[in-house]
């Protein structure tokens, strides 16, 4: 799996790059309700071998898609968290580009039951009224459950609380494997090659001399393998534990701050002391907070929540994280300068 990086306008600094992860994020948007000078409103895409997940389309994601270097290429499943403007909007314009100037052959948006109803609506106005099932996009019920699977990976929905219904999380989890032991395989003087990559795949394997090897002679108990879980708007983690349990990385928003917790109720959104709290609690490995109001700086962001759980990024627009078990990379930062708060004038609720 590749990941094209930005153009050389963008590239800002890389601090780290790893080997070889099964899971990278890019995150495209950053912002709460509306957006600011520095951050668009929320998508970011998940890519997993040959398959990329956008989650969610805010308005202004086309550009963000552009500016980080993945451009519109298999861009073919749009999971949403929910159907509020900030998460859909940008599926109008996206949908036409892609509808009339890109080879669109087929584009799969995933919501609940309400959500799909409202970007029925604006692909109405894009496409036509009736026109949805001509030009190649279908839209597809969510339900709680896998609703994506191929041989390393499961993608599984969960529901969350927000305001008003159909609001889903997801969970990217590799599959479990068995580590080959190759001490066991000396022992049974089995030559290095294809036939120690048969049984490392599963395959028993007769050798020369006649024995018949089987996988379990060489093979380890199986592990856990690395374990994405993405959110969006929420306003409880109580029932967020277990999906969340024991992720390697776990991306969720953080609206508000502790200081304004009873608007953060009011409004339907948790905090970033929230945030932090679930994660510390659910086991995380590393917590990435997104959705972030401008009425903030990102520094008091981060300080709320690293203070409960150390092991957390406020993600920027174009930031790029790889996955893997016991261990997530923000492998490119964007960066910019943010002298303050970003806009006075933020909106009264975040949506
Ligand atoms: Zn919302
Ligand atoms: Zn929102």
């Amino acid at each position: 799996m590749t990941v094209t990086l930005s153009p050389p306008h963008l590239v800002t600094s890389v601090i780290h790059v790893g080997d070889w992860a099964l899971f990278e994020l890019v995150f495209l948007g950053t912002s709460a309700s509306a957006p600011s000078v520095h951050r668009g409103l929320s998508s970011a895409v998940v890519m997993c071998n040959e398959h990329r997940f956008m989650i969610d389309c805010g308005e202004g994601t086309q550009r963000q898609l552009l500016r980080s270097g993945l451009g519109f290429r298999r861009l073919d499943k749009i999971l949403l968290t929910h159907g509020h403007l900030d998460h859909i909007l940008g599926l109008g314009g996206l949908a036409s580009t892609l509808g009339r100037w890109e080879a669109l052959e087929e584009l799969n948006i995933y919501g609940g039951m309400s959500t799909l109803a409202r970007v029925n609506g604006l692909m109405e106005v894009v496409f036509g009224p009736g026109q949805i099932p001509n030009v190649g996009i279908e839209l597809n019920l969510l339900e709680p459950g896998v609703i994506f699977e191929d041989k390393h990976f499961s993608l599984s929905t969960f529901p969350v609380q927000h305001r008003g219904p159909d609001c889903f999380g997801f969970l990217f989890a590799e599959k479990s494997r068995r580590p080959f032991l190759p001490q066991k395989a000396e022992a049974l003087g089995i030559p290095p090659g294809p036939v120690r990559r048969d049984l490392a795949a599963g395959n028993p394997v007769t050798l020369p001399d006649g024995r018949t090897i089987h996988p379990d002679q060489v093979l380890g108990d199986a592990q856990r393998g690395a374990k994405l879980c993405f959110m969006g708007d929420v306003s409880h983690t109580g029932s967020l534990h277990k999906p969340a349990h024991e992720a390697d990385l776990l991306v969720i928003e953080a609206t508000y701050l502790d200081a304004d917790k009873e608007l953060a109720k009011a409004h339907g959104h948790i905090t970033a002391g929230a945030a932090a709290r679930l994660a510390r609690n659910a086991g995380v490995k590393q917590l990435v907070l997104h959705h972030v109001s401008r009425r903030y700086r990102m520094q008091e962001i981060l300080a709320e929540a690293q203070a409960i759980f150390p092991e957390t990024t406020v993600a920027n627009d174009l930031d790029i994280f790889q996955i893997r078990k016991d261990k997530a990379l923000l492998v490119k930062r964007a960066q910019y300068a943010e002298p303050g708060a970003e806009n006075e004038e933020y909106a009264k609720s975040d949506a």
